[in-house]
């Protein structure tokens, strides 16, 4: 797998790179990399999502052949034929989570198995393949060992800066008939990223989306795929004009119960000490960081609940004082405190400070990421 010949796309020529072998990834090392200089001035400012390292991971796919060439390479733009699938039909899956360096140095992910799994079950709902665990864990290594130099060192505790990884599989068959393709193109780029929310932590408002749905039962909502985003940016301009920083949404056929943001999943604390949160169902999706704070709560006094929530009990919950906290988690922002919701004729108010159990678990799972506190649960695996 992946060590024998490479076919090197027609658009680059060979000498601009020095082929060295690595695991199953063949690693075709970049001999341009950003200067030194310049990379270190991007890893202390690297914003969100904006500067990418020097390498891609990529494994094809065929129905013939399966996976294969599996391979480390430039990062560079890539061919695809206008009539390529994903263009079209929007036959597209992607992941998200994080590579963080500890203090001796060392590079870690958490919980890659849960993205592994997660990629197969949003493969299986667009008709993409099923990637073996080891290709994904793979790839992942594969790439962060050629980039670790990429990786922040974070200067303190409140230094939130990592490796932002970023798996995705399209569907990239030149055919314009509508069914599953058979070439698929998986890649892993990855990008520095420093802290969410520069100015520290300040609890957001949120608007609530009553009439645009993102998902709904027997769709997708609960994959992992660009439609369901694409299916949310109006409702997220509408919440910028509301003068709201993100966008929840409720279920769409009654439209009373919480579902989740466009990219986060929602939670509640109450007065009494249960951690609240939506049960997973066909329009939520499945978060790394929901499940991890699920399994947390218990020791910090907290008692995990996934059940349906309406906005009718929340509001109620938030006026008589029963419902105490809110925030949003997912990879990207660790846990965001909700301050305010707004609707059309009312509003859910948390107040201007961020809850104290949302900051202890967000403590307690940064500490853990980032190797300050024990992680009893075997949740870290080494990247490099
Ligand atoms: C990725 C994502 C989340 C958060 O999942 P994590 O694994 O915690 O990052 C929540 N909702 C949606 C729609 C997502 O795409």
């Amino acid at each position: 797998m992946g060590t024998g010949a490479i076919d090197y796309p027609d658009s680059v020529t060979h000498h601009t790179w020095e082929r060295v072998l690595m695991s199953q990834f063949a690693v075709l090392r970049n001999i341009q990399p950003q200067p030194e200089l310049v990379r270190e001035n991007i890893k202390k400012a690297p914003g969100f999502g904006q500067y990418f390292t020097d390498h891609m991971a990529h494994v094809r796919y065929t129905i013939e052949e399966g996976w294969q060439a599996h391979q480390v390479k430039p990062y560079a733009p890539l061919q695809l034929d206008p009539a390529a699938a994903v263009f079209h039909y929007a036959q597209e899956i992607f992941e998200g989570l994080k590579a963080y360096r500890h203090a001796d140095g060392s590079i870690w992910t958490f919980r890659p198995e849960r993205n592994a799994a997660r990629i197969n079950r949003s493969a299986a709902r667009l008709a993409l393949p099923q990637l073996p665990e080891e290709d994904f864990i793979g790839s992942l290594k594969a790439l962060v060992e050629v980039d670790q130099q990429w990786v922040p060192t974070p200067e303190s505790v409140a230094d939130e800066s990592s490796l932002y990884l970023r798996p995705f599989m399209i569907a990239s068959e030149r055919f314009l008939g509508v069914r599953a393709s058979h070439e698929v193109d998986y890649y892993v780029i990855s990008c520095p990223v420093g802290p969410y929310f520069s100015g520290g932590i300040k609890p957001v408002s949120i608007w609530l989306s009553e009439t645009l749905k993102r998902a709904g039962q027997g769709g997708t909502g609960f994959a992992k795929c660009g439609g369901n985003y694409a299916a949310s940016l109006v409702a997220q301009n509408e919440a910028a004009a509301k003068g709201c920083q993100q966008v929840l949404f409720t279920d769409a056929k009654e439209g009373r119960y919480v579902d989740e943001l466009g990219g986060m999943n929602l939670m509640l604390v109450t007065k009494d000490g249960q951690l609240i949160t939506p049960q997973l169902s066909d329009s939520i999706l499945d978060g790394v960081t929901r499940r991890s704070l699920l399994d947390l709560a218990p020791s910090l006094g907290l008692d995990p609940v996934e059940r349906d929530i309406s906005i009718e009990e929340w509001r109620e919950g938030a006026a008589s004082g029963d419902i105490v906290e809110a925030f949003a988690c997912g990879t990207a922002a660790v846990i965001t405190p909700i301050g305010r919701i707004v609707a059309d004729g009312f509003t859910i108010d948390h107040g201007e400070e961020p809850g104290e159990k949302t900051m202890e678990l967000r403590t307690t799972l940064l500490d853990i990421q980032y190797g300050r506190a024990e992680d009893t649960n075997d949740w870290l695996v080494r990247l490099a």
